[in-house]
């Protein structure tokens, strides 16, 4: 474990105890069932989770990165889908904080806090994933309007969100803005029965030559991928990492646990060599993993120049790490480990999709040595 301050311990508790009161009695249902009811994000308001990447004079909670680590990690241990929402409404939130007007921040910052309204990050297209230079959603300007048409496909929260952040082509580069859910010309589509994260509630989201007023450009017209998306990436890439440092936390914990009490060749499987190699190699990834996070938690605290490549390690290493426990997590269990008693099987489609999300790792292969030129 790092070393934790007092105020982190205290934290650690806190948060160690919402998971064993409220996510850990209902992840397996959430997942069965694929949605998270509205009552379920009232209870994540009213302890100021929904806040945490927000100022306190706009009602948030705002977290220092050491501490939004620690959330992401326990909500990571309970269940990925709620931990991921949280992820994509901090991507949402820091560019609001940072890069919103006035009028922006007073307007929609406090009722995200409160969970009176919930957002959506809106990026990927049918044909635009990994490269978002390639997204073909366009917003020609009309006076002082934009009329915006396009589709955008697995958004996180798409079903149920009220307010989404979208990145749009305009003449004059990328431009991202925030579009209430009421617009008229707006089709949504839910996508259903996904292989993991299948809480996250993704949607297919239509934009039919939607009327969006210029007061609603986040971040000045043609900054929407330099700046905007640029910093809520950076935001998801480390609380993703810290999401999957929980999940290989509870591969390796309920492993150990299973392994002390199957009994096979007159004995307890963690009284096998093998098994004791499987539990080694996850003890020491996910060591590992919590490790570079914590370091990154605290380089983006002291703003340290160097967080930005330093984020871009934490999250391959931790989702490499996750889908890797996780498979051995799936080896320790056996037969038991494919059936709903246990969690591990939906452990194992979470950690395959932690991989892709906020990056896919050949994404990163490519920009990790690009960032380490020096090494
Ligand atoms: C559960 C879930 C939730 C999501 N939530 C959101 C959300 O809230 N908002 C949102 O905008 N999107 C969301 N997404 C979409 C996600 O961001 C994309 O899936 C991701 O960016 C990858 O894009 P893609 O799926 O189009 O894959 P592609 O970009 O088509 O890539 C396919 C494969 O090719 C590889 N590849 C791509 N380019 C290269 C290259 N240059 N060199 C080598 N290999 C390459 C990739 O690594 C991958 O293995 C979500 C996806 C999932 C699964």
């Amino acid at each position: 474990m790092p070393i934790y301050n007092s105020q982190q311990l205290e934290l650690r508790f806190q948060l160690e105890k919402f998971l064993s009161d409220h996510i850990k009695p209902n992840a397996a249902t959430i997942d069965e069932q694929q949605f998270i009811p509205r009552s379920f994000f009232d209870l994540l308001a009213k302890h100021h989770y929904l806040g945490v990447a927000i100022p306190q004079k706009w009602g948030g909670s705002s977290y220092n990165y050491v501490n939004l680590g620690l959330m992401h990690e326990i909500f990571g241990k309970g269940l990925s889908s709620l931990q991921n929402i949280l992820t994509v409404v901090g991507m949402v939130c820091k560019p609001l904080v940072r890069l919103g007007s006035d009028n922006q921040r007073k307007l929609w910052l406090p009722k995200i806090s409160t969970g009176e309204i919930l957002v959506s990050l809106a990026l990927t297209e049918p044909n635009a994933g990994s490269d978002l230079n390639e997204i073909e959603t366009y917003a020609e300007e009309k006076g002082n309007f934009y009329i915006l048409n396009g589709v955008k496909k697995y958004i996180t929260l798409g079903q149920i969100a009220d307010l989404f952040l979208v990145l749009s082509k305009t003449d004059n580069g990328f431009t991202t803005f925030l579009i209430e859910k009421s617009t008229p010309g707006i089709e949504i589509k839910p996508i259903k029965n996904i292989l993991s994260l299948r809480s996250n509630m993704l949607a297919e989201i239509k934009f039919n030559g939607c009327k969006i007023p210029k007061e609603q450009i986040l971040g000045g017209v043609g900054n929407g991928l330099s700046h905007v998306v640029a910093l809520a990436l950076d935001e998801g890439r480390y609380t993703t990492a810290c999401g999957c440092v929980g999940l290989a936390q509870s591969c390796l914990e309920e492993s150990r646990t299973y392994a002390s009490q199957r009994k096979q060749s007159n004995t307890t499987l963690d009284n096998h060599q093998l098994i004791l190699k499987l539990l080694t190699e996850m003890i020491v990834e996910v060591k590992a993993a919590r490790e570079v996070c914590f370091n990154t938690g605290q380089l983006r605290d002291k703003k340290d120049i160097s967080y930005i490549s330093e984020t871009l390690i934490a999250k391959y290493l931790a989702a490499k790490s996750a889908v890797r426990v996780s498979y051995r997590a799936l080896q320790i269990f056996g037969a038991a480990g494919f059936t709903k008693e246990y969690s591990i099987e939906r452990l194992y489609r979470d950690a395959k999709a932690m991989e892709v999300i906020e990056g896919t790792p050949q994404v990163y292969e490519i920009n990790i040595p690009k960032n380490y030129s020096d090494i």
